[in-house]
């Protein structure tokens, strides 16, 4: 199977681009961060604290999140229920950020990972895909790009959405988000040795995807 694993931190492009290039190959695309996402959700719904680990590992034997295509789109479902409208908030964001901290959580998603990777050709993006979760895809990206740049395209989505909220509390919560996600200590964000890397902040999302493309010997 081939298997092309994009990592790096909040708002650098990376889904966009490997949704792009999903298509474009004509293979799977999938977005691990949406699982951490779905159980963020479940534990903000529940009232536990995102950083309770021992609770969130209590929650997890009852806790299905299972992915389902739908008109070549992927959708996340948590218990049975689609979630996927409800896991972009800026709230589930930092709940997700904790919560994937928790050894218990990331083992549960990360055999879903490679369950999925080992079945499909796919493109997956995250924060851990090259260093841990599929330690000998053939192809490794980390991207990059400053945090203000980050903030800025994150506040642009999220308004673009009519949600209202100041570009400070976006750049706030990436900066929080960037600092939890690479200090934590099972698997945390950070580049493969042999992963390509490189910085998207001056850059189009075409011109990363070519960036990308070319890397794969692949003509757009
Ligand atoms: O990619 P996204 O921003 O949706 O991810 C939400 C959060 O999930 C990240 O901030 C990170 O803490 C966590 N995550 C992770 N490992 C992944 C994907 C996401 O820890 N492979």
């Amino acid at each position: 199977m081939l298997n092309i694993a994009i990592d790096g931190p909040a708002g650098a492009g990376k889904s966009t681009a490997a949704k792009i290039i999903a298509e474009k190959l004509g293979i799977l695309y999938l977005d691990t961060g949406a699982m951490y996402r779905a159980i963020g959700l479940k534990a903000l719904r529940l009232g536990i604290d995102t950083r309770d680990a021992e609770r969130i590992a209590a929650m997890l034997p009852d806790t299905a999140v299972t992915i389902k295509y739908i008109d070549g789109s992927q959708n996340i479902f948590l218990d049975g229920e689609n979630v996927t409208p409800y896991i972009r908030e800026n709230k589930v964001s930092m709940a997700a950020s904790d919560v994937s901290a928790i050894p218990a959580v990331r083992v549960k998603l990360v055999e879903l990972q490679r369950d999925i990777a080992r079945n499909n050709d796919c493109i997956l993006d995250g924060r851990d895909i090259g260093t841990y979760v599929l330690p000998s895809a053939e192809y490794k990206f980390y991207i990059t790009a400053t945090a203000e740049e980050r903030a800025k395209r994150r506040h642009k989505e999220l308004t673009d959405k009519g949600v209202d909220i100041s570009y400070e509390s976006v750049l706030k919560d990436i900066a929080e988000r960037d600092k939890n996600d690479s200090t934590r200590a099972f698997a945390p964000l950070k580049k493969a040795d042999d992963a390509f890397e490189f910085d998207t902040t001056t850059m189009s999302i075409d011109e990363v995807v070519k960036r990308l493309l070319a890397r794969i010997n692949c003509e757009l």
